[in-house]
């Protein structure tokens, strides 16, 4: 139709297929699925195992330049590319994309399913609730975050004599042995015995007392809304605990190390390790106290084993979709996850596809999705997509700024040749970026209906310059997958020509912390160099010391520009890298340097998007999500 309707509109009006013949009719068994309603299914990842023996699909990513208020449309592009690639090429071909949180469907950006002809379906199972994953995250991170502060509380009231008769009540019994939740800590404290009788006063004070120092917990508790008022908290105002007040914060429950956690486990098992070995904060001695250590990890494991399962969904043209996982890709890595991928890519098979999404522009989603999500999973991909518009590229080439409630500026409207060539760098930056990674490149010129042809040609040409395999216009937002089916084709080729052995990280992982970071800011941002304040240094001396510098590197750095400062668009030049803090997130495995302030629990503008949003009583529609 034209115009094209509104998103939700699109998406009420198809009948999606029962997933039950999604999942059969791409080989997925009747006992590897369960379904939650009529539109969703969770697939079991015992399906990598069964099909282990057979070669993986090609492995496509699909990143962008850096955002704008403009929109690139990357999640638009990676569903209507599966479209093209499922429905039109008849190939097998998943989409692999995140969950998204609840805080910008309600907030400012709205859901994440695609737009247009191109949307996951049913798009407010998925941008609500869908599978509870997020639920199950933010219980998972509380349940942690009470047990820290109950153990600060319980070790302060109670002698070690109690608190190991309370923590051990096998101890009564001569005969019995440690419960396996403690063997960890009695690992890491070299105790070698086995029955807690044995045990000298001297190592039961220092098993009993973990003494974390509560002005250094690093863990916050985390909610799925943008609530403002929960950034910066006092806990402990109730009677019995006013004696261990203390400042705290909540973040974005994607923000949790939970998530990022989820998002890179390759196995039940490896998510069991990851969860146990998540860092809470340092004893008072500095030793790292970690969720094991709280004999909490087995727990965290139970509350997420749902979670480990993607959600099986479909496009609006029956092909399929794992949802999976949304780490914020401010302070983590900001890909779907490594689980759905392996999935996807065994169930599609060697002459077939897999179009993974990686968040934010292709200088932080794309390098994370490298350096970091492949590193983990050891899984090599063929090509990358990076999704660029017009529009986009000639804010990047000084454009006027959008200001909300007014209309587009003639610029964005109307043919503007030297605007798009002053902002095209920024795409060929990326370019030029992504070939460094031995992938194939491909350019999705993703085109709105103010476009002109001799834009669109301008881009094409210059996209070749910087290095790319190919450039094409895609129309998919309009026209569905058919309005693809030249990217999916150079896509295809891009695929074929490249080889996975030439795929090569950006740093080796024996650098140190600072070489890494320097390399990254150097090679990706275009940074003259790294400056770092004296918490970092303090930080990264701290992290070494522990053993934990052999870590990848998750900056924490705007998408909004190549540099530090969202203000610099383009291709910024001559500028230091100023690195204010450095964290680590043991569990997830990653050191993330803290690149200027982060918000991790965004607020809601004057009129956000809830106001749209509502339900029609006599139908049950659920009307006006975006
Ligand atoms: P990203 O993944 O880069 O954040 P999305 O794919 O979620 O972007 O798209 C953001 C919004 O832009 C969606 O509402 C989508 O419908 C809209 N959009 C995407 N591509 C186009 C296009 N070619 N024309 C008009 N609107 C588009």
């Amino acid at each position: 139709l034209k115009p094209v309707p509104s998103d939700i509109d699109i998406a009420s009006n198809v009948t999606p297929i029962h997933i039950a013949k999604i999942a059969k009719h791409y080989g997925i068994l009747e006992d590897e699925v369960d379904q939650y309603g009529k539109y969703k299914a969770k697939v079991q990842l015992s399906i990598i195992d069964r099909l282990k023996d057979q070669e993986d699909a090609n492995y496509v990513v699909v990143t962008g330049i850096n955002p704008t208020p403009l929109g690139e449309g990357k999640s638009t592009t990676t569903i209507g590319l599966c479209q093209a690639l499922g429905a039109h090429l008849k190939k097998t071909a998943f989409a692999c994309i995140r969950q998204p949180s609840q805080g910008p469907t309600f907030g400012i950006k709205g859901g994440a399913a695609g737009g247009g002809y191109s949307q996951v379906v049913p798009m407010e199972e998925f941008n609500l609730h869908m599978t509870g994953d997020i639920h199950a995250i933010t219980a998972a991170n509380n349940l942690l975050a009470a047990a820290i502060d109950t153990r600060i509380l319980h070790e302060s009231t109670q002698s070690d004599a109690a608190l190991f008769k309370r923590l051990c009540p096998e101890a009564k019994d001569g005969s019995r042995k440690f419960a396996p939740i403690m063997l960890g800590r009695l690992q890491k404290l070299g105790i070698t015995k086995t029955n807690p009788n044995d045990l000298t006063q001297e190592e039961i004070s220092k098993f009993v007392r973990l003494d974390i120092d509560p002005t250094l917990i690093t863990w916050n508790r985390v909610l799925d809304t943008n609530d403002r008022f929960l950034r910066g908290i006092t806990i402990g105002q109730g009677k019995e605990e006013e004696r261990f007040q203390r400042k705290t914060n909540f973040d974005i429950s994607v923000a949790s190390e939970i998530m990022a956690v989820l998002a890179l486990s390759t196995s039940l098992a490896d998510m069991r390790e990851r969860l146990g070995r998540m860092v809470v904060g340092p004893s008072k001695a500095g030793v790292p106290i970690t969720a094991d250590d709280l004999g909490v990890g087995g727990a965290l494991t139970v509350l997420m084993k749902d979670a480990i399962m993607p959600t099986l969904m479909q496009t609006l043209e029956g092909t399929p979709v794992l949802v999976h996982a949304g780490p914020f890709a401010n302070i983590a890595h900001g890909n779907s996850s490594i689980v759905a991928d392996q999935i996807a890519l065994k169930l599609a098979g060697k002459d077939g596809f897999v179009v993974t999404e990686a968040g934010f522009g292709a200088d932080i989603g794309a390098e994370k999705f490298f350096d970091i999500k492949c590193r983990s999973s050891g899984l090599k991909p063929n090509c990358a997509v990076i999704v660029a518009t017009i529009r986009a590229l000639k804010m990047h080439g000084g454009g006027p700024k959008v200001v909300a409630g007014t209309p587009l500026d003639k610029a964005y409207t109307g043919e503007n040749i030297p605007l798009l060539s002053e902002g095209v760098g920024n795409l060929a930056h990326h370019i030029k970026n992504l070939k460094k990674f031995g992938v194939g490149v491909v350019v999705a010129i993703n085109r709105f209906s103010s476009d002109t042809d001799a834009e669109i040609d301008l881009l094409v040409s210059r996209s070749l310059e910087a290095g790319a395999d190919s450039a094409v216009m895609t129309n998919h937002w309009e026209e569905g997958g058919k309005g693809a089916i030249d990217l999916a084709k150079a896509v295809q080729e891009a695929c074929l020509k490249t080889q996975p052995e030439n795929f090569k990280y950006l740093y080796p992982l024996d650098l140190s912390i600072k070489e890494k970071i320097e390399t990254i800011a150097k090679e990706i941002y275009g940074a003259d160099g790294v400056e770092y304040s004296a918490e970092a240094e303090k930080k990264i001396q701290l992290y070494t010391n522990q053993g934990f510098s052999n870590l990848p590197i998750c900056m924490a750095k705007t998408h909004l520009s190549l540099s530090h400062d969202p203000e610099k668009k383009g291709v910024p030049t001559g500028f230091t890298l100023p690195i204010r803090d450095v964290r680590a997130s043991i569990g997830a495995g990653f050191i993330y340097p803290l690149v200027g302030s982060m918000n991790t629990i965004p607020g809601l503008p004057t009129r956000p998007c809830f106001y749209e949003i509502d339900i029609d009583l006599k139908t049950g529609k659920i009307l006006g999500l975006s």
